[in-house]
């Protein structure tokens, strides 16, 4: 949808059409859509409800969210070890989760409960806003709670749900249940410190290294399967999809070129690309000019370099004829040598 329908008027208008919790607002959010456009509404229709409508779900998992941010963290947690053989990556997953519930056991142990702390903050918010609320008793155990924003719900005390269909879909009572008493006993026990303790009362044991391990006592010797190694260096950053690269395109970032003019791409084209062409004729100029002086320098290194071997060589027969007289003597020839050959290697450096 990104890709057709860009801007934040369809960005609101499909959130409000997702995060709705009753079928008659996601009809209403729809409608809001279709008028806005046609095409967009119907690309959106295709798609069956149940899968990203919370108007739609069932309200079995007890669960706000509605992006797959927990499949983005466990991807990201893995990074390091999804390109590794599979005992290094099972290994890594698994030091991982050993410390991970180490870190959440301390959390716990500081929570005060009764309920975990991200649910008290959501029961707190929703108390604060059921002040406004206004509830009438019915009889048979309902009430009629009217909001300020227009917003009139059945609370219905014996099935503890609410007609917004917020308490049945998160099992923490929303503003309305809890404007006509609904007790904190009754957030569903999802989110009781008491289970969140049950659920990280499992510890991971640590285990010895691999020096350690008991051989397998199978006879057969497993081989790895043949493996083609592709050509080139292997590719460790995620590909980014066609949308990510429009948008880095498009959305006005400076190119590296032009970022110390104060211009971007899209408000700088038509002069640009000459700046650009004239810019890279002059690059590429001055580097052959300096792969030129290179050359030659090179070439003159190694004349001096040849210099330099020469002179050794003369030194040498130097060194050699001096070599019939005192130790010394020898000593201070062969210093000699060595402080005039490391001279020319300078040069010889220099030059280069
Ligand atoms: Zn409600």
């Amino acid at each position: 949808m990104k890709k057709m329908w860009r801007g934040k008027v369809f960005q609101d208008m499909l959130w409000n059409c997702a995060s709705t919790t009753t079928i008659q607002e996601f009809n209403h959010a729809m409608e809001e859509l279709r008028k806005v456009n046609n095409d967009c509404y119907e690309w959106v229709k295709a798609i069956p409800p149940q899968h990203w409508s919370r108007a739609h779900f069932i309200g079995r998992a007890h669960c706000d969210g509605l992006l797959n941010n927990l499949c983005e963290t466990i991807n990201n947690q893995i990074k390091k070890a999804r390109d590794q053989p599979i005992i290094t990556c099972l290994e890594y997953i698994r030091e991982y989760l050993m410390l991970r519930i180490v870190s959440v056991q301390k959390v716990i142990d500081k929570a005060v409960g009764p309920l975990t702390p991200t649910a008290t903050s959501v029961l707190e918010k929703n108390k604060s806003n059921a002040a406004q609320c206004v509830g009438k008793f019915c009889g048979n155990g309902k009430y009629q709670v009217s909001g300020p924003w227009m917003d009139q719900c059945v609370v219905d005390m014996a099935q503890h749900t609410c007609s917004c269909r917020k308490w049945e879909l998160t099992g923490i009572p929303c503003k309305h249940a809890l404007n006509v008493g609904v007790p904190e006993e009754w957030v569903h026990a999802t989110y009781w410190l008491k289970t969140w303790k049950e659920m990280y009362s499992f510890k991971i044991e640590p285990i010895n290294g691999r020096r350690m391990w008991e051989k397998f006592p199978c006879p057969t010797t497993l081989l790895p399967p043949n493996h083609h190694v592709p050509i080139g260096r292997p590719r460790k950053k995620r590909r980014k999809s066609a949308v990510e690269l429009e948008d880095m395109v498009k959305g006005g970032r400076a190119s590296r070129r032009d970022k110390s003019l104060g211009h971007n791409k899209r408000s700088y084209k038509g002069q640009s690309a000459r700046d650009t062409s004239s810019s890279k004729k002059g690059k590429v100029g001055n580097k052959a000019k300096s792969v030129g002086d290179e050359r030659e320098g090179w070439k003159k290194g190694q004349s001096a370099g040849h210099g330099s071997s020469s002179k050794k060589r003369n030194v040498g027969k130097k060194a050699q004829s001096v070599g019939g007289g005192r130790q010394s003597g020898t000593q201070s020839a062969c210093d000699g040598i060595s402080s005039r050959t490391r001279k020319a290697g300078k040069k010889g450096k220099s030059i280069a």
